[in-house]
């Protein structure tokens, strides 16, 4: 069962429209306080282009 943090989902939205910078940002804190769905693989890209 994965562990979902709903009062960091509240606390956190992803901005409509966010750009790459502001997904990748977002899903770097949740991983650390969610883990209610993995990265996905085009995030995923993006932060190893980006050297993360
Ligand atoms: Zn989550």
């Amino acid at each position: 069962m994965p562990n979902f943090n709903a009062e960091w989902h509240l606390r956190y939205k992803m901005p409509k429209n966010a750009n790459i910078d502001q997904r990748i940002d977002w899903h770097i804190r949740h991983e650390k306080n969610c883990n209610c769905m993995p990265i996905p693989e085009k995030v995923r890209e993006a932060m190893a282009k980006k050297g993360f």
